[in-house]
């Protein structure tokens, strides 16, 4: 039997909670379709400093390393907010992305049409939207240099960051935009701004030369600030989205807006690969710990639950069980069972447990 080496790392706030609901699927579904998931849980964030004053053991670093994938709740909360930074809960996660490694980071946007009066926009607009932000993470304005703030003599002060891509940058970011628009409806959209910044010039020439690899991905380029526009506009125009970091900062935020609500939004960020071939990849909600409703057994586990569906497509090439979660969570939404977050009158409201009780139910269908 095929199997996997899962980290789980639960976290803090609803971490445990939502967590718990992501692997009662995984072990279904892993049942189901003869794969074996060899689980380790460990602590992280908050949890971790409680127990070993650092968010981020070497033993836990280390098992993150060895594994063939990372499941993460969330971490932080009030209880660490007055800490040093150094060792607040949000340093795990920054260690485990640079030693991972991890520099793509994957958002999709997915509509369920249950939720379709979720959304800001008109029903009309939404219907349909199934579309995956691709982002560069760990280079461009955000880490280039120069950076700082500098006081001039006359007494000004000049401040200076610098958006910088190397051509390996480039080429290792557009392998995973083509790789996923592969797995997807094989379109891809790069997004630059190469009328105006030569670094995205680069990054058009260096996407485009990379297509060739990839025939089988139909690939366009947009300019950034259309595509902040089509995204309201039209958004059923994308499948994958392709940017780099701070674009894909503005733009996967804006694409989550778009299908209403939080607690639905799954995320995955992958990086190289390992010495057996498999790619490092952390999967986890986009929302944070949630401390307000903490222990309540009331937050939503959607977003676990689809970015463990993400690491199913992703790491594990399981493409149809992936479908089979997302269509499990669509029957479940359509029968009416919401939890609070995305409660309206007429549904019934359900706990975060009961939520996940209900999408192994109509998993097994
Ligand atoms: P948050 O995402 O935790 O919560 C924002 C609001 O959304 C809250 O009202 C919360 O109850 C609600 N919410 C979030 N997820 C939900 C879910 N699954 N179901 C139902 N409701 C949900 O953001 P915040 O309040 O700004 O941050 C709280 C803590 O989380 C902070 O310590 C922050 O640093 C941390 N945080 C962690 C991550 C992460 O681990 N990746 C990300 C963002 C924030």
């Amino acid at each position: 039997m095929k199997g996997y080496r899962i980290l789980v790392l639960p976290g803090d706030g609803i971490g445990p909670e939502i967590t718990r609901e992501a692997l009662k699927v995984l072990r279904f579904v892993g049942e189901r379709y003869g794969v074996g998931f060899h689980i380790t849980e460990a602590l992280v964030g908050g949890a971790s400093i409680e127990r070993h004053g650092v968010p981020l053991t070497e033993e836990v670093l280390d098992l993150a390393l060895k594994s063939d994938a990372i499941l993460l709740g969330a971490v932080g909360g009030p209880r660490w907010e007055g800490l040093d930074y150094s060792v607040r809960p949000e340093r795990a996660l920054l260690a485990l992305r640079k030693e991972l490694d991890l520099f793509a980071n994957l958002r999709p946007a997915k509509l369920y049409k249950p939720l379709l009066s979720a959304s800001t926009l008109k029903e009309e607009v939404v219907e349909g939207v199934d579309l995956v932000v691709v982002r560069e993470l760990t280079g461009g304005l955000y880490f280039g240099t120069p950076k700082g703030v500098e006081r001039l003599p006359d007494g000004m002060e000049r401040g200076v960051n610098t958006m910088v891509y190397t051509t390996p940058e480039i080429e290792r970011i557009a392998r995973v935009g083509f790789r996923v628009a592969q797995k997807r409806r094989k379109r891809l959209t790069s997004v630059d701004k190469a009328n105006v910044l030569e670094t995205t010039e680069l990054w058009r020439k260096v996407v485009t030369r990379v297509g060739e690899e990839y025939p089988d991905v139909e690939l366009s380029h947009m300019y950034v600030d259309n595509c902040a526009m089509q995204l309201i506009r039209e958004p059923r125009q994308f499948d994958v989205i392709l940017t780099e970091n701070t674009f894909g900062d503005i733009l996967s935020d804006e694409a989550a807006m778009l299908t209403g609500s939080i607690g639905m939004l799954p995320s995955a960020s992958l990086g190289s690969a390992k010495e057996d071939g498999m790619v490092r990849a952390m999967y986890e909600p986009v929302h944070g710990s949630a401390p307000d409703i903490e222990g309540k057994n009331i937050a939503n586990p959607i977003a676990t639950i689809l970015s463990a569906s993400m690491m199913l497509r992703y790491s594990f090439d399981m493409a149809s069980a992936s479908e089979d979660i997302e269509r499990a969570v669509e029957r479940v939404l359509e029968k009416g069972l919401r939890t609070p977050d995305i409660y309206s009158e007429g549904t019934t409201k359900v706990t975060c447990s009961e939520m996940g009780d209900a999408i192994v139910e109509a998993l097994g269908e």
